[in-house]
């Protein structure tokens, strides 16, 4: 029979899992009860893709708009989990860049997609632009400048350009060490572009500390293009600025 105790247990742990949903609380008995966090869930899960291969690369195309010809693509990582399906990246890229795993998923990336572009080189323009989301996390050591120095080795030179997007979800400090990682970086011939410009607050710190190649306007200000007058006047300043400062723009 439930015990008094049993029932306030179940009443409090009722009461957590209303307040912090992603906590799954299974009743074995009225004493015994298993407590297991979701993010520690998809974290183990999330492990479990990288090693399995469940990760896969979307490219998305990068076109000039005066030539209307390809010159790049972005490479896009995308979750197909064998039970749940395909897993929206805004469910996992988040717990990847907190948990760290960020940096083992980058690194399988640049990889794969160097397997795939290395047999089709000349069937690419010269140059060809190859983009990649990094996060705060991979810039903590020196793995990141030798998975770019390792990525270039296996291409002709000039063949491709290697281009960094740093994203504002984790804050790039100007420390010294990232500064002289993205000195470095630029000496070898990458190039770092601003992902979702207009939208984070580091923006101006990110323009005065590093040697910022691209901006890529943030998709929400590209969407209102003739239909807000507020909204093209923003997209007029985030052009002239980026002019200014003699950097190419994505939208
Ligand atoms: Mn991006």
């Amino acid at each position: 029979p439930p015990s008094k105790h049993g029932r306030r247990l179940k009443l409090y742990y009722a009461s957590q899992v209303a307040i912090n949903p992603p906590t799954f609380v299974v009743f074995v008995n009225d004493m015994t009860l298993v407590h297991f966090s979701y993010q520690r869930y998809l974290e183990n899960q999330l492990r479990k893709a990288i090693d399995e291969g469940q990760l896969e690369v979307f490219y998305q195309p990068k076109l000039c708009l005066s030539t209307g010809k390809l010159v790049g693509a972005e490479a896009l990582i995308r979750w197909r989990h064998p039970v749940f399906g395909e897993i929206p990246p805004d469910r996992f890229i988040p717990l990847a860049e907190e948990s760290g795993l960020i940096c083992d998923m980058t690194v399988q990336m640049m990889r794969k997609v160097a397997d795939l572009l290395v047999c089709r080189i000349e069937l690419l323009p010269k140059g060809f632009h190859v983009a990649f989301n990094i996060s705060a996390t991979h810039c903590k050591d020196n793995a990141l400048l030798h998975e770019c120095t390792r990525f270039l080795s296996r291409f002709p030179t000039g063949s491709v350009q290697l281009v960094l997007e740093l994203t504002e979800r984790q804050l790039f400090m100007d420390d010294d060490h990232v500064l002289t990682l993205f000195k470095r970086l630029n000496e070898l011939g990458v190039k770092l572009a601003i992902d979702d410009f207009g939208t984070g607050n580091s923006t101006h710190a990110y323009l005065q500390s590093f040697h910022i190649d691209f901006l890529k306007i943030d998709r929400s200000f590209v969407n209102l293009i003739g239909k807000e007058s507020v909204s093209s006047h923003i997209i007029e300043n985030l052009i002239d600025l980026a002019n200014r400062l003699n950097q190419v723009i994505v939208a």
